[in-house]
């Protein structure tokens, strides 16, 4: 399989349409980007981290019966997904309060919740990917009912296999973004990425924050936390 276009161009990745219509290749940058696009960076071998921690969450979420867009690794930095129509939304879940939720709501960060929380932004830069509720997700067209009904049984089905996994790897999943996407057929399945730039990882003991905000936080150790996180999973090898 090879790249043939570039198709799109986002924060931390490529896209390459390839010989097959149904197929795209996707291209991990090391490019860090934070609040919108405000604050920008590089992360060294973060798209190696990202690539193939994706693609191993992918493959375990697959064979727990969530259908997703991965197809196979191509290399360090590159994966074979199948074509999809982005749902314009970031699915946000939470085990325990942090970032925004933190502010917004006034509760201190690392709080324990009573049952996860689901929530939904809608994808548009030039807004600032604003919170939006159900009733309005479907008022919109943003996603049917029906649509909305399957991304939610999937996302804390996603949380239930993520958070056991890295519990496993001594790591706290306190919250993480994902998105979907639909097949030509109307299928919704699993779309995106799943690594340290999507996802809120603390040790299970220490608490020491083994993500993305590192870098937005300006807290040093930024490259070192990926490189953990590689190891805790298995994929240092
Ligand atoms: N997140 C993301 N992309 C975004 C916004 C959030 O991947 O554009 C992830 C973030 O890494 C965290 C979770 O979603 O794991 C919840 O983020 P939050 O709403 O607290 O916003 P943030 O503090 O990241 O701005």
């Amino acid at each position: 399989m090879e790249k043939k276009e570039l198709i799109y161009e986002g924060k931390a990745k490529k896209v390459y349409s390839t010989d097959d219509d149904a197929l795209c290749i996707v291209s991990y940058k090391d490019d860090a980007t934070a609040f919108n696009g405000e604050k920008k960076g590089t992360i060294v071998g973060k798209g190696v981290v990202n690539n193939r921690m994706s693609n191993f969450m992918f493959k375990l979420l697959e064979q727990k019966g969530i259908p997703t867009d991965f197809v196979e690794e191509l290399n360090d930095r590159d994966a074979v997904l199948k074509r999809v129509e982005i749902v314009p939304l970031e699915v946000i879940v939470r085990n325990k309060a942090a970032g925004s939720f933190s502010k917004r709501f006034g509760v201190p960060e690392g709080t324990a919740f009573a049952a996860p929380t689901l929530e939904y932004c809608l994808k548009d830069d030039d807004l600032g990917d604003p919170m939006i509720n159900d009733s309005q997700i479907i008022a919109i067209g943003a996603a049917t009912k029906e649509e909305l009904d399957t991304i939610a049984a999937y996302t804390l089905k996603i949380n239930e296999v993520m958070k056991e996994f890295f519990a496993q790897c001594s790591v706290e999943l306190i919250d993480f973004k994902i998105e979907f996407g639909r097949l030509p057929d109307g299928t919704i399945i699993l779309a995106d990425e799943i690594s340290p730039d999507t996802c809120r990882f603390w040790d299970i003991e220490t608490h020491e924050k083994l993500d993305k905000d590192r870098f937005r936080r300006d807290m040093g150790g930024v490259e070192e936390a990926y490189a953990e996180m590689m190891k805790r999973v298995g994929l240092d090898k």
